[in-house]
Protein backbone atom coordinates (compact mmCIF):
# COMPACT_ATOMS: atom_id res chain seq x y z
CA UNK A 1 0.00 0.00 0.00
CA UNK A 2 0.93 3.65 -0.71
CA UNK A 3 1.66 4.38 2.62
CA UNK A 4 3.88 1.79 3.83
CA UNK A 5 5.94 2.60 -0.06
CA UNK A 6 6.23 6.20 1.49
CA UNK A 7 7.43 5.74 4.34
CA UNK A 8 10.11 3.08 3.34
CA UNK A 9 11.59 6.02 0.67
CA UNK A 10 10.88 8.79 3.40
CA UNK A 11 9.27 10.75 0.69
CA UNK A 12 5.56 11.88 0.23
CA UNK A 13 4.78 13.03 -3.25
CA UNK A 14 2.05 15.69 -3.82
CA UNK A 15 0.80 16.48 -7.05
CA UNK A 16 -0.60 20.16 -7.69
CA UNK A 17 -0.90 22.89 -9.72
CA UNK A 18 1.58 25.54 -9.06
CA UNK A 19 -0.60 28.45 -10.31
CA UNK A 20 -3.48 28.68 -8.32
CA UNK A 21 -2.15 31.63 -6.05
CA UNK A 22 -2.54 31.38 -3.10
CA UNK A 23 -2.66 28.18 -2.60
CA UNK A 24 0.16 26.86 -4.67
CA UNK A 25 1.97 28.93 -7.06
CA UNK A 26 5.98 29.93 -7.80
CA UNK A 27 7.31 32.39 -6.02
CA UNK A 28 9.99 34.82 -7.45
CA UNK A 29 12.91 31.88 -7.21
CA UNK A 30 10.93 29.59 -8.86
CA UNK A 31 9.76 27.70 -5.59
CA UNK A 32 6.30 26.59 -5.14
CA UNK A 33 4.49 28.03 -2.28
CA UNK A 34 1.41 28.54 -1.02
CA UNK A 35 -1.49 27.28 1.75
CA UNK A 36 -1.73 23.91 0.46
CA UNK A 37 2.39 23.37 0.16
CA UNK A 38 2.32 24.46 4.25
CA UNK A 39 -0.08 22.20 4.99
CA UNK A 40 1.83 18.87 2.80
CA UNK A 41 4.67 20.10 4.98
CA UNK A 42 2.91 20.26 7.88
CA UNK A 43 2.04 16.41 7.35
CA UNK A 44 4.76 15.42 5.71
CA UNK A 45 6.69 16.42 8.95
CA UNK A 46 4.27 14.84 11.23
CA UNK A 47 4.55 11.59 9.27
CA UNK A 48 8.50 11.96 9.72
CA UNK A 49 8.80 12.44 5.69
CA UNK A 50 10.45 14.40 3.26
CA UNK A 51 8.12 16.21 0.71
CA UNK A 52 8.31 16.70 -2.72
CA UNK A 53 6.00 17.67 -5.21
CA UNK A 54 4.71 17.67 -9.18
CA UNK A 55 3.35 20.37 -10.83
CA UNK A 56 1.02 19.47 -13.65
CA UNK A 57 -2.12 20.66 -15.33
CA UNK A 58 -5.43 20.77 -12.86
CA UNK A 59 -7.18 18.58 -15.43
CA UNK A 60 -4.11 16.04 -15.19
CA UNK A 61 -4.13 15.73 -11.42
CA UNK A 62 -6.62 12.66 -11.11
CA UNK A 63 -5.71 10.68 -14.05
CA UNK A 64 -1.85 11.12 -13.11
CA UNK A 65 -2.80 10.27 -9.58
CA UNK A 66 -4.53 6.91 -10.92
CA UNK A 67 -1.44 6.09 -12.68
CA UNK A 68 0.59 6.48 -9.53
CA UNK A 69 2.81 9.63 -10.52
CA UNK A 70 2.40 10.78 -6.49
CA UNK A 71 0.87 9.88 -3.67
CA UNK A 72 -1.99 12.32 -3.47
CA UNK A 73 -2.97 15.57 -4.60
CA UNK A 74 -3.54 18.79 -2.83
CA UNK A 75 -4.65 21.39 -5.54
CA UNK A 76 -7.75 23.48 -4.18
CA UNK A 77 -9.80 20.70 -5.10
CA UNK A 78 -13.28 20.76 -4.54
CA UNK A 79 -14.80 17.64 -3.65
CA UNK A 80 -17.28 16.40 -5.31
CA UNK A 81 -19.66 13.65 -5.87
CA UNK A 82 -18.72 13.24 -9.42
CA UNK A 83 -14.52 13.20 -8.31
CA UNK A 84 -15.86 10.52 -5.40
CA UNK A 85 -16.59 7.83 -8.49
CA UNK A 86 -12.64 8.13 -9.26
CA UNK A 87 -10.99 9.02 -6.16
CA UNK A 88 -11.10 9.39 -2.59
CA UNK A 89 -10.99 12.85 -0.74
CA UNK A 90 -9.57 13.64 3.59
CA UNK A 91 -11.83 15.04 5.64
CA UNK A 92 -12.46 18.70 4.27
CA UNK A 93 -9.56 21.21 5.03
CA UNK A 94 -10.88 24.82 3.20
CA UNK A 95 -14.24 26.32 2.61
CA UNK A 96 -14.27 28.14 -0.33
CA UNK A 97 -16.84 28.88 -3.06
CA UNK A 98 -17.38 30.25 -6.88
CA UNK A 99 -17.12 34.42 -7.88
CA UNK A 100 -17.84 36.33 -10.81
CA UNK A 101 -14.84 38.61 -11.62
CA UNK A 102 -15.48 41.25 -14.22
CA UNK A 103 -13.59 44.69 -15.00
CA UNK A 104 -14.21 47.79 -12.71
CA UNK A 105 -15.96 49.65 -15.60
CA UNK A 106 -18.79 46.63 -16.43
CA UNK A 107 -21.92 47.43 -14.81
CA UNK A 108 -23.82 45.27 -16.86
CA UNK A 109 -23.36 41.90 -15.31
CA UNK A 110 -24.07 41.67 -11.32
CA UNK A 111 -24.96 37.87 -10.84
CA UNK A 112 -25.42 34.77 -12.21
CA UNK A 113 -28.52 35.36 -14.23
CA UNK A 114 -26.05 38.23 -16.54
CA UNK A 115 -23.62 35.78 -17.95
CA UNK A 116 -26.03 34.78 -20.22
CA UNK A 117 -25.06 35.46 -23.55
CA UNK A 118 -21.55 36.90 -22.14
CA UNK A 119 -18.10 35.06 -22.99
CA UNK A 120 -17.25 33.62 -19.86
CA UNK A 121 -13.33 32.39 -19.39
CA UNK A 122 -12.72 29.05 -16.32
CA UNK A 123 -9.93 26.95 -15.80
CA UNK A 124 -10.30 23.60 -17.99
CA UNK A 125 -12.11 20.93 -15.43
CA UNK A 126 -12.41 22.91 -12.16
CA UNK A 127 -15.94 23.47 -10.44
CA UNK A 128 -15.85 26.93 -12.16
CA UNK A 129 -15.72 24.84 -15.72
CA UNK A 130 -18.08 22.27 -14.68
CA UNK A 131 -20.96 25.22 -12.85
CA UNK A 132 -20.65 27.58 -16.05
CA UNK A 133 -20.75 24.49 -18.46
CA UNK A 134 -24.05 23.49 -16.90
CA UNK A 135 -25.69 27.31 -17.67
CA UNK A 136 -27.37 27.52 -21.03
CA UNK A 137 -26.11 30.39 -23.64
CA UNK A 138 -22.56 30.60 -22.53
CA UNK A 139 -19.58 30.98 -24.89
CA UNK A 140 -17.28 29.21 -22.55
CA UNK A 141 -13.38 29.88 -23.01
CA UNK A 142 -11.77 26.72 -21.03
CA UNK A 143 -7.57 28.33 -19.84
CA UNK A 144 -4.82 25.45 -19.01
CA UNK A 145 -4.58 28.33 -16.25
CA UNK A 146 -6.27 30.44 -14.42
CA UNK A 147 -3.76 33.65 -14.43
CA UNK A 148 -4.45 33.80 -18.23
CA UNK A 149 -8.37 34.10 -18.08
CA UNK A 150 -7.55 37.01 -16.05
CA UNK A 151 -5.16 38.68 -18.56
CA UNK A 152 -8.02 37.93 -20.90
CA UNK A 153 -10.34 39.33 -18.54
CA UNK A 154 -8.45 42.61 -18.63
CA UNK A 155 -7.79 42.62 -22.63
CA UNK A 156 -11.52 42.53 -22.85
CA UNK A 157 -11.66 39.11 -24.98
CA UNK A 158 -13.76 37.58 -22.14
CA UNK A 159 -16.45 39.13 -20.07
CA UNK A 160 -15.80 37.28 -17.03
CA UNK A 161 -14.15 34.77 -14.65
CA UNK A 162 -15.51 31.95 -12.70
CA UNK A 163 -13.39 31.17 -10.37
CA UNK A 164 -12.71 30.13 -6.46
CA UNK A 165 -12.87 32.86 -4.13
CA UNK A 166 -9.92 33.00 -2.54
CA UNK A 167 -8.21 32.71 -5.49
CA UNK A 168 -9.83 35.92 -7.48
CA UNK A 169 -10.24 37.70 -4.01
CA UNK A 170 -6.19 37.17 -4.29
CA UNK A 171 -5.93 38.44 -7.57
CA UNK A 172 -8.34 41.62 -7.50
CA UNK A 173 -6.66 42.29 -4.09
CA UNK A 174 -3.86 42.77 -6.08
CA UNK A 175 -4.30 44.56 -9.14
CA UNK A 176 -6.14 47.40 -10.32
CA UNK A 177 -9.59 47.14 -12.89
CA UNK A 178 -10.90 43.99 -11.85
CA UNK A 179 -13.95 43.30 -9.64
CA UNK A 180 -15.53 40.64 -7.88
CA UNK A 181 -19.88 41.05 -8.53
CA UNK A 182 -22.24 39.56 -6.30
CA UNK A 183 -22.44 37.08 -3.94
CA UNK A 184 -20.66 33.54 -4.26
CA UNK A 185 -22.89 31.25 -5.93
CA UNK A 186 -21.71 27.61 -4.99
CA UNK A 187 -20.79 26.25 -1.51
CA UNK A 188 -17.60 23.42 -1.68
CA UNK A 189 -14.95 22.28 0.20
CA UNK A 190 -11.30 21.52 -0.42
CA UNK A 191 -9.96 18.15 0.16
CA UNK A 192 -6.94 15.72 -0.46
CA UNK A 193 -7.49 13.13 -3.17
CA UNK A 194 -6.04 9.36 -2.79
CA UNK A 195 -6.66 6.86 -4.81
CA UNK A 196 -9.36 4.76 -3.71
CA UNK A 197 -8.77 2.12 -1.62
CA UNK A 198 -5.87 3.66 0.08
CA UNK A 199 -7.23 3.60 3.22
CA UNK A 200 -4.17 3.21 5.38
CA UNK A 201 -2.53 6.72 3.53
CA UNK A 202 -6.61 8.33 4.03
CA UNK A 203 -6.24 7.36 7.65
CA UNK A 204 -2.69 8.57 8.49
CA UNK A 205 -3.79 11.93 6.63
CA UNK A 206 -6.97 12.38 8.38
CA UNK A 207 -4.99 12.02 11.43
CA UNK A 208 -1.87 14.18 10.14
CA UNK A 209 -4.74 17.32 9.46
CA UNK A 210 -5.97 17.02 13.20
CA UNK A 211 -2.99 16.93 14.66
CA UNK A 212 -1.81 20.08 13.02
CA UNK A 213 -5.64 21.60 13.73
CA UNK A 214 -5.15 20.31 17.46
CA UNK A 215 -1.80 21.76 17.66
CA UNK A 216 -2.70 25.15 16.02
CA UNK A 217 -0.60 24.68 13.12
CA UNK A 218 -3.78 24.78 10.86
CA UNK A 219 -4.52 28.63 12.23
CA UNK A 220 -0.90 29.64 11.32
CA UNK A 221 -0.60 28.93 8.14
CA UNK A 222 -4.07 30.23 7.89
CA UNK A 223 -3.72 33.25 9.16
CA UNK A 224 0.26 33.23 7.13
CA UNK A 225 -2.06 33.55 3.97
CA UNK A 226 -5.40 34.89 4.39
CA UNK A 227 -4.92 37.52 7.40
N1 LIG B 1 -11.65 24.23 -6.49
C1 LIG B 1 -11.74 24.14 -7.91
C2 LIG B 1 -11.90 22.71 -8.32
O1 LIG B 1 -11.67 21.84 -7.57
C3 LIG B 1 -10.52 24.76 -8.60
C4 LIG B 1 -9.21 24.12 -8.26
C5 LIG B 1 -8.00 24.62 -8.99
O2 LIG B 1 -8.09 25.27 -10.01
N2 LIG B 1 -6.83 24.36 -8.50
O3 LIG B 1 -12.25 22.42 -9.41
Amino acid sequence: NTFDQMKERGKLVIGTEASYRPFEYHDENDEIIGFDIDIAKAIAEELNLELEIKDIDFDGLIPSLKTGKFDMVIAAMTITEARKKAVSFSSPYFDASQVIAVVSSNNEIKGVADLKGKKVGVQLGTTGDLEVSEMSGIEVTRYEKIPQAFIDLKNGRIDAVVNDMPVTATYVREREGVKIIGESFTEEYYGIAFRKNDNKLEEEINNALKNIKDKGIYDEIYAKWFN
